[in-house]
């Protein structure tokens, strides 16, 4: 039961959905229910920013069946603001070559079709280069300016 899974999976997906550990204040996801960090039970919800940078990544150009139209693409290891570490797509790059550091934030994507006879296609999250201007370093350079 395929799309059963995927039912599950859909705020972790979608929102970015993980777990705070109530004991040490970790930040985990995916959410799993037991700390990583100190293997107590951890069970509360925690929204992720979706923003981090780019750890590592690599171009993908034989990719399994479910990905051939999407390919190339570029797989990258993004570490979330909060800590944890995620793999993802990236997307949106344009003429934009990643690197190590990059800023990206979530957004949520087609991931594959998994019956185009029954219509049903998996949507999911990937990262893109990050759009939002920080307000304060925007702010600061038009004082700068205003004072120039
Ligand atoms: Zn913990």
């Amino acid at each position: 039961m395929e799309l059963a899974r995927h039912w599950r999976l859909r705020r972790q997906r979608y929102t970015l959905e993980g777990e705070r550990c109530p004991h040490c204040g970790a930040a985990i996801f995916p959410p799993r229910d037991v700390c990583p960090t100190c293997h107590q039970e951890a069970r509360e919800p925690m929204t992720f920013s979706g923003r981090g940078r780019v750890v590592a990544f690599t171009t993908v150009l034989q990719p399994p069946d479910a990905f051939t139209e999407q390919a190339p693409y570029v797989i990258a290891l993004v570490e979330l603001e909060e800590g944890p570490r995620v793999t993802a797509q990236l997307t949106d790059l344009g003429d934009t070559q990643p690197y190590v550091g990059m800023p990206v934030e979530m957004v949520t994507r087609r991931l594959r079709t998994v019956s185009a006879r029954r219509g049903i296609v998996l949507y999911g999250y990937k990262f893109r280069p990050l759009l939002r201007v920080d307000v304060r370093e925007a702010a600061q350079a038009a004082a700068h300016q205003a004072a120039a």
